[in-house]
């Protein structure tokens, strides 16, 4: 791992160009620093900020040991990306977060097992491999959701359930050869914190952002979140610890459940740029994409306090139906800014980009961004 700073001019590669690679890159670019990209898909949104894209299945060790030959670091935006891969790049630079990091976080029940082993608080949960024990699950836990190990991403690969019954069918349709079942917990707000950490342990943690989901996608988010203080302490200390003991290098989201009754859990984690600190551009002196690109070289870490509220509200799709929503009425609303990711192909549920606004309070922010989203929405 890199213990002296990289200065600019030198090249740094991602495994993933989509948004977050994207945003990711600009702010590299902004720095100083060259851009080279690994993605399966040729068009990826990173491809046009980057120097040099190489379109590659994750899988495709050769091509993730060539991303990394001659870079200085390696990070990445997308977290399953199969061992071997990541062994190859790691051959060749400082892989951030290190494989460890990343393996142990890749599937959820891996991910759970560690948080459980290492005393985090988390929800009852149990890991099955079987439809007979998802039942078994169901009728110990209760209602329940029940989530593919590999592979879900944004409510992706889950299913709800009430049921044995409907456990076991939940477990046959995911046709998934690991999952995990989730007691359905009564939550009372989601939060989310972001921890940075540089290799030799300096690390800072964002204040909360409040998040709100729907349908297992995020749809809004917001900083300050609300929280009181002795919340917000705890939110970031167990943030912060669970970056340090993974030993993460980068940037560690952990998203976190309030349950009506005040009992904070982990949800899950990401190690990588979060969508719920999209507004960590506006609210915060040093942007979350700034920040993993300072991790990473082993740059001053950026400041994080709130210089101003923000929120975002996600674009997805499905809101092209009617063709490209027009974005000259979000742009009207004061403190309202538009970013797109330059997909080409909208589909249902694809995250196209996102709107973003500041404002005097928390409140006002939400209001712009809402009514800004209200304004495009056919
Ligand atoms: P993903 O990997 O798709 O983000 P999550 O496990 O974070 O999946 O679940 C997506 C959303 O579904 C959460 O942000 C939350 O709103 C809801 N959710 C997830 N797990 C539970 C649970 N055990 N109880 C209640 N709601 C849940
Ligand atoms: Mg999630």
């Amino acid at each position: 791992m890199i213990r002296t700073p990289v200065p600019p001019g030198a090249t740094i590669g991602f495994l993933g160009g989509g948004q977050l690679g994207r945003m990711t890159a600009m702010a590299a670019r902004t720095l100083g620093y060259d851009v080279r990209v690994l993605d399966p898909e040729h068009d990826c949104p990173a491809r046009h900020v980057a120097n040099h894209t190489i379109t590659a299945k994750w899988a495709d060790a050769d091509a993730a040991r060539e991303l990394a030959t001659g870079c200085a670091a390696v990070t990445l935006e997308i977290e399953q990306i199969p061992r071997p891969s990541l062994e190859a790049a790691a051959s060749q630079a400082p892989l951030c977060p290190p494989i460890d990091a990343v393996y142990v976080i890749q599937e959820r029940a891996r991910q759970k097992e560690w948080l459980a082993a290492n005393d985090f608080p988390l929800g009852a949960f149990r890991t099955v491999r079987h439809s007979t024990t998802t039942a078994d699950a169901v009728a110990a836990l209760g209602p329940s959701i029940v989530k593919s190990a590999m592979g879900g991403y944004d409510g992706r690969g889950q299913v709800r359930v009430r049921t044995p019954d409907e456990g076991r069918a939940a477990f046959e349709s995911l046709g998934a050869p690991v999952c995990v079942v989730e007691a359905f917990l009564d939550i009372q707000t989601e939060l989310s914190v972001l921890v940075a950490r540089r290799a030799d342990g300096e690390a800072v943690a964002y204040p909360t952002s409040r998040n709100v989901h729907t349908a297992g996608v995020l749809t809004w988010a917001v900083t300050p979140s609300g929280a009181d203080e002795e919340l917000e302490q705890r939110a970031q200390a167990l943030a912060l610890g669970i970056a340090d003991k993974l030993g993460v290098v980068g940037l560690l989201a952990t998203e976190m459940f309030v349950l009506t009754d005040g009992t904070l859990l982990v949800n899950e984690l990401a190690p990588r740029p979060h969508n719920t600190f999209h507004h960590s551009e506006r609210a915060h002196p040093t942007s979350q994409f700034e920040q993993l690109v300072r991790a990473i070289c082993h740059l001053p870490l950026g400041s994080v306090e709130v210089v101003r509220p923000a929120a975002i509200h996600n674009l997805l799709g499905d809101i092209w139906t009617h063709g490209a929503p027009d974005f000259t009425r979000a742009l009207a609303i004061p403190g309202v800014r538009v970013h797109l990711y330059g997909k080409k192909e909208a589909r249902p549920g694809r995250k196209m980009g996102h709107l973003s606004a500041d404002g005097d309070t928390p409140e006002q922010a939400l209001d712009r961004v809402l009514a800004a989203y209200r304004a495009i929405t056919p």
